[in-house]
């Protein structure tokens, strides 16, 4: 440690367990300057945030990212404290008492509007619940979605849009190797859906999804991919796509020169259509579309135009895939037009020794992996203000909580307090019970099932 440099060992709360809170642990438990001390809170019994419940069940090799949160968890200055609402269990302002910086890594948890007639209609659902809802995350899992009729829509041309248009039409049997959400697994057995539409509001080459996730289509769920070939002939600007783009287009491209089987279960991606109105008597019965011209200004963005034509679509369920929300935490500024907390950095604009990381901090945006950079940038962030003396850290600080003053008082707030220790035992039960069935894990859904294992209360087995 450079002569100079500040000794008092340092103390951090990081709210959320996602890949954002961990990656900002990581940081601060690397960095050398000062002996640290991290504590993780999560309002669920369990970590790793959209890695548990966002990332598609099919997808097992992205969620092996987990390994990385295990270590960095098994850290001797890490603890994690499960099952504790911020803003519940203890305030915001017990937080900032006790630790000389609270860093919030608390994601977007909340979905975008569209902000048309009948989006509130049963039928017309959020693709957030819905990804909740088969990841088995415990806030979505008395949720229903009805699968009775032949069409799903899916509104948006994103990485979620494509999720959920592959998870309803993958074989049952593809899905029943995955870790998805019981539940989930047997609904949608009995679906009765042949045909996913998706739809984008801009140009194909204006879609958000990547190419290896609109790629995989066809292998994933075992049928083609119907894609009208007239809006793929003529894309503006095409010289000057990305090369992104440019591979997008040459994948869609392929699916339109590829005919789908008739009949069988399929996903059609259709583009140029911003929904304007869901209709229905009591529910959702057909959406209506307006047919988009494309416009390209100066710099090359392209924006969607209502050119006056409408089309409309029989369907019954509606799945709003057009991004994620972030939501504000009482007294701390809020963005609402981007859904962030406003920061400089990562400090939270106009209070002390507070931070942000991830989706809360730059929007719902990115791979996992981009929360990496976004993390390292808060904690270079609340180092500089550590070395600038801006933390004030002595008088706070409850250096490394020798007495576990810390856990006394956080079970004295929630007596079922989850721990490394606890999530561990939730972790080897539900592996232990997909084992049989060749499933990496059966995800334990319901809270009181979780906290039995995790506090030890009763057998696994009784699930
Ligand atoms: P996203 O990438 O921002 O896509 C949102 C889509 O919704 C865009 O096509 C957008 O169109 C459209 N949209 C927005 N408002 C709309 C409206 N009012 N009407 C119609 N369409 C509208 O968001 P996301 O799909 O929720 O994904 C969030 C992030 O997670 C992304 O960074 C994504 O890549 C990532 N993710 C990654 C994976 C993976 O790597 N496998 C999986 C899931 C999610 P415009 O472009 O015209 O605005």
């Amino acid at each position: 440690m450079p002569e100079g440099t500040v000794t008092v060992p340092l103390t951090v709360a990081v709210v959320g367990s996602g890949p954002s809170g961990f990656y900002a642990a990581s940081s601060l438990l690397e960095q050398t300057a000062v002996p640290i001390r991290v504590d993780m809170y999560e309002r669920l019994a369990t970590p790793w945030g959209l890695v548990r419940s966002g990332v598609a069940p099919d997808h097992p090799k992205i969620k092996t990212v987990s390994g990385v949160y295990a270590a960095i968890a098994a850290h001797e200055n890490f603890r994690f404290f499960g099952n504790v609402h911020i803003g519940r269990d203890v305030t915001r302002e017990e937080l900032t008492a006790r630790y000389d910086a609270v860093l919030y890594a608390v994601g977007a948890q909340s979905d975008r509007r569209l902000g048309i007639p009948g989006e509130d209609l049963p039928g017309s659902e959020s693709a957030v619940d819905f990804v909740g809802w088969y990841n088995g995350h415990p806030d979505y899992a008395d949720l229903t979605f009805d699968f009775s009729g032949e069409r799903a829509v899916v509104i948006g041309a994103g990485n979620v849009a494509l999720d959920v248009a592959r998870i309803l039409c993958s074989p049952h049997e593809r899905l029943s190797r995955t870790d998805i959400a019981d539940h989930a697994l047997a609904a949608l057995k009995e679906s009765s859906i042949t045909e996913v539409m998706v739809v984008g509001r801009r140009g194909a080459a204006q879609g958000a999804f990547t190419t290896p996730e609109l790629k995989e289509l066809p292998e994933f769920t075992g049928s083609g991919v119907d894609v009208d070939p007239a809006v793929l002939a003529d894309q503006l600007g095409e010289d000057a796509l990305s090369r992104p783009a440019k591979r997008n287009l040459a994948v869609l491209r392929g699916y339109a020169a590829t005919p789908t089987a008739k009949g069988a279960r399929h996903i059609t991606m259709r583009f140029q259509r911003t929904p304007v109105e869901i209709r229905g008597d009591g529910r959702v019965e057909e959406i209506v579309f307006a047919r988009n011209a494309l416009r390209i200004d100066d710099e090359g963005w392209v924006s969607a135009v209502d050119t006056g034509e409408r089309e409309t679509v029989a369907t019954s369920l509606v799945l709003r895939a057009v991004g994620y929300r972030g939501v504000a935490i009482d007294g701390l500024p809020f963005d609402e037009r981007r859904g962030v907390i406003p920061n400089d950095e990562g400090r939270i604009q106009g209070v002390e020794r507070e931070y942000v990381a991830g989706w809360i901090k730059r929007g719902p945006t990115g791979i996992i992996g981009t929360n990496k950079k976004c993390a390292a940038e808060s904690v270079a962030r609340l180092f500089a203000d550590l070395e600038a003396g801006a933390l004030h850290r002595h008088e706070r600080g409850i250096a490394f909580d020798p007495g576990n003053e810390i856990e006394t008082w956080l079970r004295g707030r929630q007596p079922h307090l989850v721990t490394e220790q606890g999530w561990q035992l939730i972790d080897a039960a539900e592996r232990s019970i997909g084992e049989p069935s060749g499933r990496p894990r059966v995800k334990l859904v319901m809270t009181d099932k979780l906290l039995d294992i995790a506090l030890n209360r009763q057998s696994a087995a009784t699930r």
